[in-house]
């Protein structure tokens, strides 16, 4: 049978990619939801090509636009953000394919886990918010999270197989786009340079996340949950070419690595197919094309963020929610033009530092935390 699928953030850099899977694939699977922030117009001509059951379109002011290019179909027209999480719980599809971008991400996550769904989990922001929530919601319904983040991915095909609890995750990082630009140049960056990404195309959050190395830290976090490992167990280090996408250390001193080229479609097709394995005939990875792989140790005082995220992790609590709400303020200020590069991570420890904290959350306190965030984000920055 084939599988049915929801896409959530069909129109975004994963989303996209996803679907290309499935156009690969017609045989084993089916977009049957499709949802998006606000590009309409390529979620009606997504929603055209894959004869989608629904769409949801988040932006309620898209929602007459996006019914009426649809109006002589019989796909069912949706907007909200509440809606988003509905379809993602709602029958006719077994697995969720969160690709939304933030802590939109959240509510739909627990949504499809909570109704027994298969997660391919894009959305790292979810386990960054509220990793221990989610994980429980996971177990307690007994619902698989298949990482589609390539470092977790890369984790999770090390450890496929082993019986033994690994050693130590040696998380790999490209760098981002200011690898090579000096500390005291930092603080006159533009967006345009930030967004130029060495070696992955990606949605414009996600790249500046990688510039700051934000995303890092979230990545420790997401591989803390997603693995139950310990943050001192989790290390990260500097892999300018991409091509080793993480690595597992085990007990008996072995360590396993997952490589091949920057292709985000590797780890998406490998959460879709997975136990089995996607064909892809036009895949071969070169590795006489890819002659030096190198390994450093990250700059800690070029980046911060690092540092924070592990902080947040030992605080526990809703500390990783806080620094998540005070990031994407942050990111948007400067994608707008409204603050520095560097203004970003001391948004985020400026919001860190004022923020209630609760140790114990209940699931409501991540909402209330994300917003207090949020307001101490836009008041450090004054916009
Ligand atoms: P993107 O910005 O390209 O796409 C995001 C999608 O979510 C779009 O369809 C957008 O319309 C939708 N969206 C945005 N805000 C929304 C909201 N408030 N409510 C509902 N829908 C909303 O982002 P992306 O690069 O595809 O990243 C998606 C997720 O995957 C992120 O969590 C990112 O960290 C993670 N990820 C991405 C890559 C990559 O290569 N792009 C790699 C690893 C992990
Ligand atoms: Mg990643």
């Amino acid at each position: 049978m084939r599988q049915r699928l929801a896409i959530l953030g069909s129109t975004g850099s994963i989303g996209v990619q996803t679907l290309d899977i499935v156009r690969e694939n017609p045989e084993l699977f089916e977009a049957r939801i499709l949802t998006a922030g606000r590009r309409w117009e390529l979620l009606a001509q997504q929603a055209r090509e894959f004869d989608a059951d629904a769409v949801v379109i988040a932006d309620k002011n898209c929602y007459a636009p996006l019914r009426d290019a649809l109006a002589d179909t019989d796909t069912k027209v949706y907007a909200g953000e509440e809606a988003v999480a509905q379809v993602a719980a709602a029958g006719g599809t077994e697995v969720v394919v969160n690709a939304l971008v933030g802590y939109a991400g959240l509510a739909p996550t627990v949504a499809a886990l909570g109704a027994g769904k298969k997660l391919a989990l894009a959305n790292k922001e979810s386990l960054v918010v509220g990793g221990e929530y989610v994980m429980r919601v996971a177990a307690e319904h007994r619902a698989p999270i298949l990482p589609i983040d390539s470092e977790h991915s890369a984790i999770f095909q090390c450890l496929a197989g082993e019986r033994s609890a690994p050693r130590r995750l040696i998380v790999t990082c490209s760098g981002g786009s200011l690898r090579d630009v000096p500390r005291e140049a930092l603080a006159d960056v533009t967006p345009e340079q930030a967004l130029r990404h060495p070696q992955w195309s990606m949605g414009a959050k996600i790249t500046i996340d990688s510039s700051t190395l934000v995303n890092k830290g979230f990545e420790v976090i997401e591989a803390r949950w997603l693995f139950d490992m310990p943050a001192e167990r989790i290390d990260v280090v500097l892999h300018p070419q991409s091509i080793v996408h993480s690595m597992v250390e085990f007990e008996d001193g072995a360590v396993k690595a997952q490589l091949g080229s920057a292709d985000m479609r590797i780890p998406i097709s490998h959460a879709l197919f997975y136990p089995a394995r996607a064909e892809r005939p036009g895949e071969r990875f070169d590795i006489l094309g890819h002659p030096q792989l190198t390994f450093a140790a990250v700059d800690r005082a070029k980046y911060p963020a690092l540092d924070i995220a592990y902080d947040c992790l030992r605080r526990g609590g809703t500390a990783a929610c806080t620094m998540n709400g005070a990031n994407e303020v942050a990111v948007a200020a400067f994608l707008g033009g409204r603050c520095r590069w560097t203004d970003i991570v001391r948004t985020i420890e400026a919001a860190l530092q004022r923020a209630a904290f609760a140790p114990h959350p209940a699931p409501d306190d991540y909402a209330a935390a994300d917003a207090e965030a949020r307001l101490l984000a836009r008041e450090f920055l004054k916009c």
